[in-house]
């Protein structure tokens, strides 16, 4: 039987300033609280695998990774 892996966002707290483009890019997953700051809404199914990478890529802090468990 294969397993699937969960793949998770995690944010960088000291790095992240908050300015929400990770939301933007993937406001299916990340909401953001009244200050700006990303909350994640849940792990990241296959299909939004793309656009988490992308939200990822597109943080200008770098504070955004995509966490794979097998
Ligand atoms: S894009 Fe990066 S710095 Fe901006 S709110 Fe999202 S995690 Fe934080």
């Amino acid at each position: 039987m294969s397993r699937r892996r969960v793949h998770q966002l995690k944010v960088d707290w000291p790095n992240c300033t908050g300015r929400g483009v990770c939301h933007g890019v993937l406001p299916e997953l990340i909401d953001l609280d009244p200050w700006g700051y990303p909350i994640i809404t849940g792990p990241v199914t296959e299909e939004l695998l793309p656009l988490a990478r992308e939200a990822v890529r597109m943080c200008p802090q770098l504070a955004l990774r995509l966490t794979s468990t097998p």
